[in-house]
């Protein structure tokens, strides 16, 4: 249950990329037939990906993942006004993931203004937030649409909107959303005032080392990397042939995924109200009937309701734990729950050790012992932080994985808490009251 650091291949995705290797091997920039059938598949899987976020295939740049995408977006728009010596200003906010975090500092270190928003203590970056910290010479506004930790969700169409009407252009870091949300950035679409986003092949049963940044048309966006003059100037390279297939393949199965979601047939004015609709949960979780999701996921409502059985089913029996960001919309599957009076990183060996895998803060801060960036942002304290496990789960999550999870986690933190003396003096308290 690690699937926002990561996920499996599907077999349809490997099938469709598998040719690439060996049979079908060119070079899509070659004029000869093998070239053309590479570019060719290029072309399919570039369409279907814009299919997926409802854009033109010319707005759709090819990169390596995620982090290559941020880094573009960022340093794309904003290494023109270094170089011409133009005021610059970002506003991104203390909860992105570092991919944006680190950039905006680089960028910081050239001269660039930068303003980290704070959140509240659930974790919203709120608009009003965003409008007192905008300057006449905001160019850039980066707020992701999912949190990777939490997965709460932004709300990002009214956030993009505030910075059109300043004339900023707005990214957003996508990378735990694609797949999972439905995302328009058609000119009528939820999406429209976003002008760049960042989607990762990896979190999205695609190869990792695939990546796409959208790029609406009317964007001028330099490139980081000089060569060729591939993806339209905007990232020189050959192209990852087989990688970009696999992203396709993989877009068109999330779009068949997302639209057997009986929620969205219901008309979809904004993100945040279909997440509740798709059971985004808010406040007490309820443990949902089991028999629609043995195989699987077949939809985000399923999906959501497997999550909110776990969360409900560790917190029916678990004392003294909570769901951080749990009254705002969330991504269907990730919780983030904190278990007072442990050490997450204990609990995430004791887990793995009985085949479980979650996470403590984001994977990418696993083996450092400082607190999740994103939670210690929330106000929480740095015992609670330390104390609090990510849940992620795929579409291929079974209601037996789920049983098992349940049955794994309560024991392990009952057995790591009678280790801890904080523990034993408040399980007195609790017993006497
Ligand atoms: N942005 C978010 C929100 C992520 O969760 C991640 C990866 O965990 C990234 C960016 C980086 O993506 P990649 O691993 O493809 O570089």
């Amino acid at each position: 249950m690690d699937a926002n650091a990561t996920t499996p291949l599907l077999p349809e995705v490997f099938d469709a990329m598998r040719p690439f290797w060996i049979e079908h091997f060119g070079n899509a920039s070659s004029i000869h037939r093998q070239g053309q059938h590479a570019r060719a598949a290029v072309d399919h899987a570039r369409e279907s990906v814009a299919s997926l976020l409802h854009c033109r295939p010319s707005e759709i740049v090819f990169t390596s993942g995620g982090t290559e995408s941020d880094n573009l977006a960022l340093f794309g728009v904003l290494q023109p006004f270094i170089a011409s010596g133009e005021p610059a200003h970002l506003i991104t906010a203390s909860t992105e993931h570092h991919a944006v975090l680190h950039a905006a500092e680089a960028l910081r270190d050239r001269g660039v203004e930068v303003t980290f928003l704070g959140c509240t203590p659930q974790g919203l970056i709120e608009p009003e937030m965003l409008r007192a910290a905008l300057r006449p010479h905001t160019r850039l506004v980066s707020i992701m649409l999912a949190n990777n930790e939490t997965g709460v969700i932004q709300p990002v169409a009214e956030l993009a909107a505030i910075a059109y009407e300043h004339g900023a252009l707005f990214h957003t870091d996508a990378v735990q959303a694609a797949g999972k949300l439905p995302l328009d950035l058609s000119r009528s679409g939820e999406l429209k005032n976003v002008d760049l986003l960042s989607i990762s092949g990896h979190k999205m049963h695609a190869p990792q080392g695939t990546g796409v940044l959208f790029c609406r048309r009317s964007v001028r966006l330099a490139p980081m990397f000089f060569g060729g003059s591939h993806e339209r100037q905007r990232r020189p390279g050959t192209e990852n042939v087989p990688g970009i297939v696999a992203l396709g393949r993989a877009a068109e199965l999330a779009q068949s995924w997302l639209l057997a979601d009986p929620a969205k047939e219901v008309s979809t004015p904004a993100i945040v109200p279909l997440l509740h609709a798709m059971g985004g949960s808010a406040g007490a979780p309820s443990v949902a009937p089991l028999s629609h999701a043995m195989g699987g996921s077949a939809d985000a409502s399923q999906l959501a309701a497997l999550r909110d059985r776990l969360e409900a089913g560790i917190l029916n029996v678990v004392e003294e734990a909570g769901v951080n960001g749990a009254s705002l919309p969330r991504v269907s599957n990730t919780t983030n729950i904190y278990f007072d009076h442990l050490e997450a990183e204990a609990l995430v060996i004791a887990l793995d050790l009985k085949g479980l895998s979650v996470s403590g803060g984001s994977a990418c801060q696993s083996g450092a012992t400082e607190p999740s960036h994103v939670l210690t942002a929330m106000g929480l304290s740095p015992a609670r932080s330390r104390a609090s496990v990510r849940f992620s789960l795929s579409r291929l999550t079974t209601a037996e994985d789920v049983d098992r999870a349940l049955e794994i986690v309560p024991a392990a933190v009952a057995r790591l808490r009678t280790l801890s003396p904080a523990w034993r003096n408040t399980a007195e308290v609790l017993a006497s009251g």
